[in-house]
């Protein structure tokens, strides 16, 4: 009866041209069928490879707004063959890094060799740059500990095609303003970036005018 009334374009089948069948297995396997708000307006316009940048409030499901297009986007890095990481995505903390891969492990069960690794602060550096070097598909780092390894050859970051920024407004916060800087400016331009905030400030408007395309998609839940 419930789902009767639910708009068929927030379903996630709707999106089954956009996302791998893989994919959406995993999605069916977390218990859902219905897009959040956010997701249902980020994930047309990330998987077509649109720079997004989306406000919206703590809990609203921003996680797999931007895991979903992530994935997708190294399955289509790989068709062209790429050597190295596809996507980096940065979190604020340690804890909201090992959270998300922990998401993301659930995401890509499915698929046959999606690789992952955490690049974050307190843990050996050593085992990290190990993991790095060989090449896996998508890195979730700190920005502290991620510019350390981009100072190393045993990184390979030549090749990414996606930046996903987390809890950007927490990223200042927290003072990493300058580690991402270099971080972005070091990294592939040719390459989809998006932002996700729970609040817009001054400077994550700054950085969406220095790191992301002129054309971006601007999405804000929170507004009516
Ligand atoms: P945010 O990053 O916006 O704070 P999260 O991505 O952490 O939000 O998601 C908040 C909660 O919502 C999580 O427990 C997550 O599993 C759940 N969730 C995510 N997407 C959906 C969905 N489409 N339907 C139901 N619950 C969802
Ligand atoms: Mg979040």
């Amino acid at each position: 009866m419930e789902e009767e009334k639910v708009n068929p374009r927030k379903k996630f089948k709707f999106l089954k041209d956009e996302i791998s069948s893989a994919t959406l297995e995993a999605i069916k396997g977390m218990g859902f069928k219905i897009m959040t708000d956010i997701q249902a307006e980020v994930l047309p316009a990330a998987l077509d490879g649109l720079d997004v940048v989306a406000t919206a409030k703590t809990g609203s499901g921003k996680t797999l707004a931007f895991l979903i297009p992530a994935v997708e986007t190294v399955l289509k890095c790989r068709e062209k063959q790429v050597q190295g990481t596809s996507c980096i995505i940065i979190s604020p903390t340690r804890e909201l890094a090992i959270q998300t891969h922990g998401v993301l492990q659930e995401l890509v069960a499915h698929h046959e060799n999606i690789t992952s690794s955490l690049a974050i602060g307190g843990e050996s550096r050593k085992r990290q740059s190990a993991e790095l070097s060989t090449g896996v598909d998508i890195v979730i780092a700190t920005p502290g500990r991620l510019f350390d390894h981009m100072r190393t050859k045993e990184f390979d970051y030549r090749n990414v095609c996606c930046l996903v920024l987390d809890e950007a407004d927490k990223i200042f916060q927290y003072g990493f303003e300058e580690d991402l800087k270099q971080i972005v400016n070091r990294l592939p331009k040719e390459r989809q970036t998006m932002l996700f905030s729970a609040t817009q400030s001054e400077r994550t408007e700054a950085l969406i005018k220095s790191a992301m395309k002129e054309k971006v998609h601007n999405i804000n839940t929170d507004e009516d």
